[in-house]
């Protein structure tokens, strides 16, 4: 399997840390307010990554956070916390904007027929882990005191331009100090950030600096380290993350550590909207129930964002959503339809290919298409389709008629649906294994799990 890894700036052979073993981690949502289908572009790609290393035999453990606290608007240390802006615009608390959000957040990636993460960790439950990780940055002489709180004196990591090629000499030169009062370097940044005087917070927190709470960046490095330990394999995120938020969980990890803190740094470009950025001043973000609204399925959706490469951006038009929901319903017509030919073990050989040379999900999805208007027999169109929806998740034979399944199988699923709902991932994970011992494989769908025979 080979990766692109922004780091090095080169696609590498995925070699796991541990054999057969893949650690993935992925920055998650701003629970502040709704996520938009560029988001999304990004967690489908991060969806199909996981997918298809499943699929091509590697175990996977997969971790994403979600930032309940600390991201600020502005990338300098900034401006307000977006939770307690989202409070005031909610007329609700901070507590409960994250949880309103993360809700909707969940709805949306389920009904995307997205694999939820194995582990899903929210900032505000690692705060003693990220105290703490501060605490040995400071050890380190990593950090300074400032009025509002503390930083991370970057110029203390010497490798810190090397992930964002970032010109430091020429940012320092350029450097306005009064940015952030007594700030040593443009591009150093907020560990703990002490609550102000005069303003209660709905989130704050005792630390050994004082009442107040964490910095954005530091809870990825955190969680990283409690989840999946000092070195991972695959680090996940937009473009945008590249010169600001991942620049500095190397800094805060690789200081601490000394190990390099992930094998490959996969970022998603962005996708435009009419050729420009989405931008919620210019009002021009769409939601998942702005497509619903115009008819596009979510599954449409995720067709019509294979149709770019992960490392390209794209461009969103309602038109082009539209050819996708159009295409969506040919393609899951084509495989009801069938010739004669019968499918030998290298049907699916290109398709396997396409994925392992750096994830090309176009090139993938271009022989989809060819084995859908192919002479194929039906059975062997749908016995390939149940193999090209355990990467793309697209319910391809949508109209199929469940098979007989037998009880002990339903059984067995069911107990894993009750596992997923108690978020016990691992046993999830045990019971879907089982399942396809038995046989069969769990699809999940928008409107649940679905059974099938392999
Ligand atoms: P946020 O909630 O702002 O932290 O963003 C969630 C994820 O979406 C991050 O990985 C971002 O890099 C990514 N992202 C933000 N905007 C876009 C976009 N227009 N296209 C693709 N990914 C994006
Ligand atoms: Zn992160």
């Amino acid at each position: 399997m080979q990766l692109y890894d922004t780091r090095r700036r080169r696609v590498a052979e995925l070699e796991p840390l541990v054999r057969g073993q893949i650690a993935v981690y992925s920055c998650g949502p701003t629970v502040y307010g709704d996520a938009h289908i560029g988001n999304f572009r990004t967690y489908i790609f991060e969806d199909v990554l996981v997918r298809a290393l499943r699929y091509l035999d590697f175990n996977v453990l997969r971790v994403m956070n979600v930032t309940d606290v600390g991201h600020l608007v502005s990338d300098a240390d900034e401006g307000e916390d977006k939770l307690e802006i989202g409070a005031r615009r909610d007329g609700i608390t901070a507590w409960e904007v994250a949880k309103r959000y993360e809700q909707r957040f969940l709805n949306d990636f389920d009904a995307l027929g997205l694999e939820r993460p194995d582990r899903l960790v929210r900032a505000t439950e690692t705060i003693p882990a990220q105290i703490d990780l501060i605490q040995q940055l400071e050890k380190r002489g990593s950090t300074y005191r400032l009025a509002d709180g503390i930083y991370f004196d970057a110029s203390t990591f010497p490798a810190y331009a090397e992930l964002g090629r970032l010109d430091l000499a020429g940012q320092q030169a350029g450097f306005r100090v009064h940015v952030v009062e007594g700030k040593r370097h443009p591009y150093d940044f907020a560990l703990w950030k002490f609550s102000a005087r005069n303003i209660k917070r709905d989130m704050e927190w005792e630390s050994p600096w004082g009442m107040g709470f964490p910095g954005w960046h530091i809870e990825c490095s955190a969680i990283v380290m409690q989840e999946l330990g000092e070195e991972i394999d695959i680090h996940c995120g937009g473009v945008d993350h590249i010169t600001v938020h991942h620049s500095n969980e190397i800094a805060q990890s690789e200081t601490v550590t000394g190990k390099r803190l992930a094998r490959h740094w996969c970022h998603t470009e962005f996708l435009l909207l009419d050729g420009g950025k989405m931008s919620k001043s210019l009002g021009n973000l769409y939601t998942l129930a702005d497509l619903a609204a115009r008819g596009i399925e979510p599954a449409a959706f995720k067709l019509f964002t294979y149709s770019a490469h992960y490392r390209s951006k794209q461009n969103f038009s309602w038109e082009a959503a539209e050819a996708a929901q159009k295409n969506l319903q040919r393609l899951r017509y084509l495989f009801t339809q069938g010739g004669t030919a019968v499918y030998t073990v290298d049907s699916l050989k290109r398709f396997d290919e396409a994925l392992q040379a750096d994830m090309n999900v176009p090139e993938a999805l271009a022989v989809v298409w060819e084995v859908a208007q192919s002479d194929l027999s039906v059975e062997s169109k749908q016995a390939l389709a149940r193999q090209i929806d355990r990467v793309f998740a697209l319910d391809l034979l949508h109209q199929e008629i469940e098979d007989e399944i037998p009880s002990t199988v339903l059984a067995i699923a069911n107990e894993r649906n009750q596992a997923r709902e108690a978020k016990q991932w691992l046993e999830a994970d045990r019971l879907r294994l089982k399942v396809e011992a038995a046989g069969y494989y769990i699809l999940d769908t928008p409107s649940g799990s679905k059974i099938r025979k392999q």
